[in-house]
């Protein structure tokens, strides 16, 4: 039998440093597949294309799953964002990103039960890039927000739910203020939820939310919510349960899935072989589930969290000392010695 097939963007900045780590980790987890690895990011635009090269968004549109490193995004100038021009074209419109409590880490909140899921509208919103200047002393940004968009993104967060078996689907918005925008996102989650009886269903306005995510986050279950709040939403999260070197994500859409952190390329510790590679390892944790790998995943995901909780080998991010690849060692280690 072929093997499957997998696309592989490692990016740029930290991003070839925490997939090589990764891909290491799966293969020793027994996961086999035939990996094709697609450019994106800096190395494109050293080669004069696009950020997201036409070529890689239609070899991961035909491919189906995809494993991806960040790319950067100039701000305030320069190229448009990789991420959002992939997100667009393949229609991922559901951006799913977890926060659970971890073993051993230390912070304001190692006392609180959070386990939780953001479920982020990842095409429209304040991310459609529509801005214009109609004078030098202006400029204007256009808010899309859909029916169908919110509604299906809505009916995503109560399966996704139904079938996890969680409780409780929270709305988060802003139709307090944008009546017309975020009425519509609301109006089409309470619409959905009307199918999903068992659920708890209600909302919260975004502010509100950011203060009780920090006073009592334990109480959210899943979150769903627009693209630029979740976006917000989703780095304060990661924040609450040890940081963004944590944090793991998924871009869902109808045919294709493309798993990738929270986080970006950090610059600032590029290269300095000390990136934590947790993120992209739970990224990688989801890709498996969705292949259906529940026992390869469940592998590796106790190994890291033995790891966490043992608390020997870390990286700086999260109050240790340890490189990426020493990391990663302890890791492979830890499975090894659970085989
Ligand atoms: P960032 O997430 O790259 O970094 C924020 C901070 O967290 C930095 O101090 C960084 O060192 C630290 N950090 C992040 N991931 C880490 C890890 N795995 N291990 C240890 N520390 C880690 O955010 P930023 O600096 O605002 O953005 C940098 C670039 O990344 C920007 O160009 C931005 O547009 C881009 N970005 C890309 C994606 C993506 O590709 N999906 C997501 C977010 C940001």
């Amino acid at each position: 039998m072929s093997k499957r097939r997998i696309a592989i963007i490692p990016g740029d900045g930290i991003g070839p440093e925490i997939m090589d780590a990764t891909l290491q980790i799966l293969g020793a987890a027994g996961f086999e597949a035939e990996y094709i690895t697609l450019e994106a990011g800096q190395p494109a635009l050293d080669r004069g294309q696009p950020a997201m090269p036409p070529e890689t968004v239609e070899a991961i549109r035909e491919i189906g799953i995809a494993l991806k490193g960040p790319t950067t995004t100039p701000v305030g100038k320069g190229h448009t964002s990789a991420n959002v021009a992939l997100r667009k074209a393949l229609d991922l419109f559901a951006n799913v990103r977890p926060t659970r409590s971890l073993p051993g880490l230390k912070g304001p909140f190692e006392d609180k039960n959070i386990d939780l899921i953001i479920v982020r509208e990842n095409t429209e919103d304040l991310y459609a890039g529509i801005e214009f200047q109609p004078h030098p002393d202006m400029a204007q940004a256009v808010k899309v927000i859909t029916r169908p968009g919110s509604n299906r993104l809505s009916r995503y967060a109560f399966e996704m739910a139904r079938k996890q078996g969680r409780k409780h689907v929270t709305a988060v918005h802003k139709a307090n203020i944008m009546k017309l925008t975020d009425g519509m996102f609301l109006d089409e989650f309470y619409k959905v939820a009307a199918d999903y009886p068992e659920m708890e269903a209600d909302d919260i306005i975004v502010d509100n939310c950011c203060m009780q995510l920090v006073t009592r986050p334990e109480k959210f279950d899943v979150v769903v919510t627009e693209n630029l709040y979740g976006d917000i939403v989703s780095d304060l999260c990661a924040g609450l349960v040890g940081g963004l070197g944590l944090a793991a994500g998924a871009n869902i859409g109808e045919k294709t899935a493309v798993f990738e952190s929270v986080h970006g390329s950090a610059p600032d510790i590029a290269g300095k072989g000390i990136a934590n590679p947790t993120a992209l390892v739970f990224s990688a944790l989801m890709m498996l589930r969705h292949l259906g790998e529940r026992e390869k995943a469940d592998l590796i995901g106790r190994a890291v969290l033995r790891v966490l909780k043992e608390g020997k080998v870390l990286t700086g991010d999260i109050g240790g000392t340890a490189t990426t690849v020493q990391y990663r060692d302890e890791v492979l280690r830890q499975m090894a010695a659970s085989q």
